[in-house]
């Protein structure tokens, strides 16, 4: 078998478990078609860039996520809450609810006299007050002094300190592109038959294998990396807002688009061919639940049967006079009204004298003008027939004859995935 990376033929047991989107951000998705070798080495490089980027650090705290030892990161290190001293510093914290808070580190100052110690000066945040007693106690018995000849003479002073937090992030804007090209490229070659053989993916495999960053954005073409606009043709179907990660592969023009949203993290879209590699209409979706830890691929065809409800459809009348309309919607407006129609439901259709239309009814819809929007969570296609197309439909009670001019259908949205 080949490695999707170095494209060397290597024996089944050099092959690992790797982890298209890295596990650190709750990715479940495993391939096992890249090599010991390269497993490693991206995680060092290509992964890495991911993995330990600034605001992934912060994504990481935000949502929680510890990694592999347990621990979550601290995006914000400890800022630093006075100008005028450095020293003094704050820790952030995430409350219960949710918030960012800033809580003062304990410090302690020991002021001397000729190598004599003459006071400590304890600076705790008000919540942390209680503690003081502690921390004196332990400072007190490394320095050797007396806890009560020590107590007699302290004090506790309240002030509010000035100036806020400061705090200095270098952000990359760059080189973390290349860990998304990875996972748009690994999602390609799993997802596509013959993808891995074009001029492009040998390419892409180059640039990631010699971790080649300057040459990532002739591939991850659309967004900074960093615009959720990217999935905005997908929010029909896709609940954006959920704590997922979303791979999308689809046709755009004459070529292969690669999208990958990392839930409220990265969102990009690669360039993986120049050229189509999907029949037409055809999309398919990978899903990371980062929450139930499943990830699922599905084509446009499955995500649209699992989102929405069973199918209406309504068919248009046209009369010639509202004498024949008011007539005729009596009939049809009444509950339990019913046109004759074949084993299947569908209507069997008729010419103007009464005689059966040879035609069907699909054949007549192909040849109709169709138009499709949302209406709420109702999605509703009206195909106007063609004008030379005259059928009609024969009402089961009163056995009238109507003729049809369109046919409505529509399905209502039960959930988004
Ligand atoms: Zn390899």
């Amino acid at each position: 078998m080949k490695c999707i990376i170095c494209r060397v033929d290597k024996d089944a047991l050099e092959f690992s478990d790797e982890h298209v989107i890295p596990d650190s951000l709750g990715g479940y998705y495993h391939i096992y078609s890249v090599c010991r070798t390269c497993n490693s080495r991206m995680g060092e490089t290509v992964d890495s860039r991911l993995v330990n980027h600034k605001l992934t650090d912060l994504y990481r705290f935000v949502e929680g996520m510890a990694g592999k030892s347990g621990a979550i990161p601290n995006p914000f290190g400890d800022p630093t809450v006075s100008s005028e001293n450095p020293d003094i510093k704050a820790r952030a914290i995430m409350d219960d609810d949710g918030a960012l808070k800033f809580q003062l580190i304990p410090r302690v100052v020991v002021h001397e006299e000729g190598g004599t110690p003459t006071s400590i000066e304890i600076m705790v945040d008000t919540q942390d007050e209680a503690e003081i007693g502690t921390i004196l106690r332990k400072k007190l018995k490394r320095l050797g002094i007396d806890e009560f000849q020590a107590r007699a003479n302290s004090e506790l002073v309240r002030s509010v300190l000035d100036g806020g937090f400061s705090t200095r992030w270098r952000v990359d804007m760059q080189a973390f592109k290349i860990g998304l090209l990875k996972i748009a490229y690994e999602f390609a070659v799993d997802s596509i038959e013959g993808y891995f053989e074009t001029p492009d993916a040998i390419e892409i495999s180059r640039i990631l294998r010699e971790f080649d960053c300057e040459a990532v954005n002739r591939f991850v073409t659309v967004g900074s990396g960093l615009q959720p606009e990217v999935f905005e043709p997908f929010k029909d179907y896709l609940d954006l807002d959920s704590k997922k990660h979303y791979l999308v592969l689809i046709d755009a023009g004459m070529e292969l688009m690669g999208c990958v949203k990392l839930h409220r993290l990265f969102c990009v879209a690669v360039k993986l061919s120049s050229k189509r590699h999907l029949d037409k209409g055809q999309i398919i979706f990978g899903i990371n639940d980062i929450e139930n830890q499943t990830f699922r691929k599905l084509t446009f065809q499955e995500l649209v049967a699992e989102c929405m409800g069973p199918t209406h459809c309504r068919l248009g009348y046209f009369f010639a006079t509202e004498e024949e309309a008011r007539h005729a919607a009596a009939e049809i407006n009444a509950p339990g009204y019913r046109y004759v129609s074949d084993r299947n439901g569908e209507p069997l259709l008729f010419q103007g004298g009464g005689a059966p239309n040879p035609r069907s009814i699909s054949d007549i819809v192909a040849r109709g003008r169709a138009a499709d929007h949302w209406e709420g969570d109702w999605f509703i296609t009206q195909i106007d027939f063609h004008p030379e197309d005259e059928v009609f439909v024969r009402s089961a009670g009163a056995d009238c004859l109507y003729r049809v001019m369109g046919v409505e259908i529509s399905r209502e949205r039960m959930r988004k995935l």
